[in-house]
């Protein structure tokens, strides 16, 4: 019988991808023996974000440069090219007529985002086209994903420990708006890439809503 293939899908707003969100990916393909794991950067977020979001062309770019030295590792372009907001279920639809049904795909999200995503009106099918890896930090405590969760709900997610990553998007863009180094927080070519673009120097807070440089 053909093996099944196993293909992650990691979706995000990646304005900037971090090494969170590479760590994230790489020790999830490597428990879950997936040939590989695809970065889908989102065009419109579908939630309203307190900032003004990163053309996604150069989300996108950002996602490439990442994403290259690792030969499992590819970046998709299916969300930046589709108009209208981008929501998960048309990526997946997308995704598992691309790859056939012989192929178990296999959703992969930050153990917050998980919460999020098991409210979301079409749940039910997004359970028929995809398991759900929710990546966890040491010391994330887990009940409350197991409180909020129905048992249905939680045998389509499988949890995941990864190395403990402190990096959020936010933090780095409010270290480039500090002027604070954002080196070993994202890959070098991205840092280079930001600064090059002059990308977040007038970041807002997004708590307060105020400036954090001039
Ligand atoms: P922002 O601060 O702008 O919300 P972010 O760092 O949360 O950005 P996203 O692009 O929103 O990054 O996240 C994409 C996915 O990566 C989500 O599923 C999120 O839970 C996960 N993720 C983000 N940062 C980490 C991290 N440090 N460790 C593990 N997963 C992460
Ligand atoms: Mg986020």
């Amino acid at each position: 019988m053909k093996p099944l293939r196993r293909v992650g899908i990691m979706g995000g707003t990646f304005d900037p991808i971090h090494f969170g969100h590479l760590v994230t990916a790489e020790e999830v393909r490597v428990k879950f023996g997936l040939d590989e794991v695809v970065f889908v950067p989102c065009g419109i977020p579908p939630h309203k974000k307190g900032y003004a979001v990163t053309p996604a062309e150069h989300r996108y770019l950002m996602v490439v440069l990442a994403t290259a030295s690792n030969p499992h590792f590819i970046a998709s372009r299916v969300e930046i090219d589709r108009p209208g907001p981008s929501y998960a279920i048309d990526t997946l639809r997308f995704f598992k007529q691309h790859y056939g049904e012989e192929t178990q795909l296999y959703f992969i999200t930050g153990a917050d985002a998980i919460l999020e995503i098991m409210t979301w009106r079409d749940s039910e099918e997004l359970f028929r086209l995809c398991r759900f890896v929710a990546a966890t930090r040491p010391g994330y405590h887990l009940e409350e994903l197991e409180k909020r969760l129905t048992a249905e709900q939680l045998a389509h997610v499988d949890v995941v420990t990864v190395p403990g990553i402190e990096i959020s998007s936010t933090d780095v863009r409010q270290r480039v708006a500090a002027g604070l180094p954002i080196r070993y927080l994202v890959p070098a070519a991205v840092e280079g890439y930001i600064y090059k673009c002059g990308f977040y120097r007038e970041c807002v807070n997004e708590s307060t809503g105020s400036q954090l440089s001039s």
